[in-house]
């Protein structure tokens, strides 16, 4: 009977995976995620996360997949992560993970606001925080933002704050030049099942409409590795364990 379970597992495991190797390698009449279907189509894309590390452990398959396909990646970083007296050190690591990850230093922003501090509790203002991504649309000519879902992946507080000061700023200013997606949180059961997950993942991002949902691979699996080992100072048994692949559903006009 064991026996019988562990053989099936097994196929299980081994067919999830020949299935992701097979997704990465098949075509799609699907555009690319961020792609209008143009050669020369360079998006300005900003990814808006709330602490140092939030790039490396939860985005860091779609960072590849952007810088890989040209477009241009601003990354904001709304605070220092100073929850545990970190902030400087984080912030560095930070700066270095970007390097791992090819995102030019340049185009690395981490605040240190005295209303928008790290740490579970401390509510940051949707409103400040919609002004300051706007600020950053206009700088940098952005027309894609990335960030969390209303959940956050971990359901931190702050990442939450983050996706609902996007929502804010897009209905506010209803600014319908910019396209906005949120990285679709998972249950824990299915965020460690490792491959297996892919068949739900691929099932539901097909069964959207009009390219609203993808489920990017990661397709630079050490160099997320490495990006999130610049993170010393929080490897803890929590930020060992990394998503093999995204998910993102398109948030901008459907607010
Ligand atoms: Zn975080």
């Amino acid at each position: 009977m064991w026996l019988l379970i562990i053989t099936s597992l097994i196929v299980i495991w081994v067919a999830s995976l020949c299935k992701m190797f097979h997704i990465s390698s098949s075509s799609s009449t699907k555009p690319d995620f961020l792609s209008r279907g143009g050669v020369s189509d360079r998006r300005n894309v900003l990814l808006v996360v709330a602490h140092p590390d939030d790039e490396s452990m939860f985005f860091s398959p779609t960072i590849s997949y952007l810088i890989a396909r040209g477009h241009n990646l601003h990354i904001l970083c709304l605070s220092v992560g100073n929850a545990d007296g970190l902030g400087n050190i984080r912030k560095e690591e930070l700066y270095k993970a970007c390097e791992v990850l090819k995102v030019p230093h340049q185009q690395v922003k981490v605040l240190d606001h005295q209303e928008l501090q790290d740490g579970f509790g401390k509510a940051w203002s949707h409103s400040l925080v919609s002004e300051i991504i706007e600020e950053e649309i206009l700088t940098n000519g952005i027309n894609a933002i990335i960030t969390f879902d209303n959940y956050g992946v971990s359901g931190h507080c702050n990442h939450r704050d983050v996706h609902h000061a996007v929502r804010k700023l897009l209905h506010d200013t209803s600014r319908r030049d910019i396209e906005a997606w949120e990285l679709v949180s998972t249950s824990i059961l299915r965020k460690y099942s490792g491959p297996v997950d892919i068949w739900i993942s691929t099932l539901s991002s097909s069964q959207s409409s009009g390219g609203s949902a993808y489920c990017i691979l990661n397709e630079q699996p050490r160099r997320s590795f490495r990006a999130m080992s610049k993170h010393s100072s929080q490897w803890v048994c929590s930020s060992l364990i990394k998503s093999g692949r995204e998910r993102w559903k398109l948030t901008g006009s459907a607010i």
